[in-house]
């Protein structure tokens, strides 16, 4: 294995930013640096239908990759763009691949969704496993695992329903954790905010409803989100949810959370409005770790709400952390095994990224250093649910993850979360209400979603008030109204 450090351009700042995600997953082998030895990566057309990738290794003047690529006839010019980016990542991977002799699980693939392209890649007749192996270099593991997720979804996804998913913001948190990079806020700052917070919120909610009442949309899934929502009163969820009283769904979600926010009385009232899924999240069953992260509960207290919540009937998920700080293989060994041993319908197992915005990363904190680590921890996780009865059904990626590896959710057969498959494939409008809620217009037939925005902030959000409404009926007008 070579370290490097480089200095990257390329003449397609268009796709930069997916570049520059490559060469972060090969953090530490790669180092991006102003006096890194200059590497470039253009792309130029030879045809109509023919591009060809070239990198150029200053250092090493011989070194001159070209890659061709004959893009697919009559393919739209969305395809075609992100044929030509994907070919060129491959291009770049080739080269660090030689460069570094590392070889990483995910290959050329960045991006969050690798379970959408490979539907994607199937619904074109290709042999999306194949591809993925073959082309973009993914390990036969991983393939495997993609395509297990894909084929587990069966029964809930669909691209051929004209339901709309329902998502409500609750960014509010009791405490904030160390890897913490969501705009949620601390409830003690932003006291005198929770009330008017709830009644627009309650608002929008009313507003989201009756929007899709009148375009005769039916309700798919409902996902109250955050966040930890059940930072909230009891009272104060009972006044945002309200406006669901009389709706229809299929499925209806609450994430929430934190165990030491969660009592009887606000699982009662989630009961009340049909709500069938909640998550206690432990992150850890190791309470030294729970307290270093800033978790103000403890072991004690997941054992209790999770009791609790199963004997109201709730279908429960557990959120897992893997390279969780100062843990090793024996303690994140002992959560999963926790975990499975309480049976919950749904685990998920992500692995730690740390981003911008963390006191983790405003610590410097590198977690990218040990991916072997990381790795055994995942497939630790990955042999034991599967051994003990669960389904991988849905999973994403993010930026600055443990060994460039990925969150996997599982559940027991007939669990799964349509939420969670619809979010991640791409195949439902979403309509958000709240703060930081993104509303989601799929046009499937065009192969393109537009998206749109609450304000983040609680401050700004509040300020927009009915606004926020407005805009989004605006927003949907062209989706619902054709
Ligand atoms: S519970 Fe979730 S949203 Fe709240 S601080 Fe922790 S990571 Fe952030």
């Amino acid at each position: 294995m070579t370290n490097i450090s480089i200095n990257f351009t390329t003449d397609r700042e268009e796709f930069l930013n997916d570049f520059m995600e490559l060469l972060r997953a090969y953090y530490p082998y790669v180092v991006i640096e102003r006096d890194g030895d200059k590497v470039s990566l253009s792309i130029d057309q030879l045809g109509s239908n023919t591009y060809q990738c070239i990198i150029k290794d200053y250092q090493n003047p011989l070194y001159c990759s070209k890659n061709t690529i004959n893009l697919e006839q009559n393919a739209d010019y969305v395809r075609q763009k992100s044929d030509i980016k994907r070919h060129a990542k491959i291009a770049l991977y080739q080269y660090l691949q030689a460069k570094t002799g590392v070889s990483l699980p995910y290959g050329s693939l960045t991006g969050i969704r690798p379970t959408k392209l490979f539907h994607d890649l199937t619904a074109r007749g290709i042999d999306a496993e194949k591809y993925f192996t073959d082309i973009l270099s993914v390990s036969p593991a991983k393939a495997d695992l993609i395509s297990s997720i894909c084929h587990n979804q069966r029964g809930v996804y669909c691209t051929d329903t004209d339901m709309a998913d329902l998502f409500i913001n609750i960014p509010i948190c009791v405490s904030r954790c160390v890897y913490c990079s969501f705009l949620s806020a601390e409830l003690s700052k932003i006291s005198k905010s929770v009330e008017p917070y709830c009644d627009l919120l309650h608002r929008d909610v009313a507003d989201a409803v009756d929007m899709l009442s009148k375009a005769g949309k039916k309700i798919r899934s409902i996902y109250v989100g955050g966040g930890t929502p059940t930072s909230l009163t009891a009272e104060q969820l009972q006044r945002v949810l309200s406006p669901l009283d009389k709706v229809e769904f299929r499925e209806f979600t609450v994430e929430a959370g934190r165990p030491d926010t969660i009592d009887r009385t606000k699982l009662q009232v989630f009961k009340d409005f049909g709500v069938g899924r909640i998550s206690v999240n432990p992150q850890t069953f190791n309470q030294k770790t729970l307290d270093e992260i800033g978790r103000k509960h403890t072991v004690d207290d997941i054992y209790k709400i999770y009791e609790i919540a199963k004997n109201m009937g709730f279908d429960v998920n557990m959120d897992l952390i893997a390279m969780l700080p100062n843990e090793d293989f024996e303690d994140f060994r002992r959560s999963v095994d926790s975990a499975v041993a309480l049976d919950p319908d749904n685990i998920t197992v992500h692995t730690l990224a740390i981003k911008r915005g963390s006191a983790l990363k405003l610590d410097g904190y590198d977690n990218k250093t040990d991916a072997d680590l990381a790795e055994n921890m995942v497939n630790y996780s990955i042999e034991t649910l599967i051994g003990h009865g669960y389904m991988p059904y849905y999973m994403y990626k993010q930026k600055y993850m443990s060994g460039n590896l990925e969150n996997i959710g599982y559940c027991k057969a007939g669990k799964e979360c349509i939420y969670n498959i619809d979010i991640m494939e791409e195949t439902h409008d979403v309509v958000a209400c709240g703060a930081g809620g993104i509303s989601k217009a799929v046009y499937l037939d065009q192969k393109r979603l537009e998206r749109l925005a609450n304000p983040k902030g609680l401050d700004v959000y509040l300020e927009r008030g009915e606004d926020n409404m407005l805009k989004r009926r605006e927003f949907f007008e062209e989706k619902f109204n054709s």
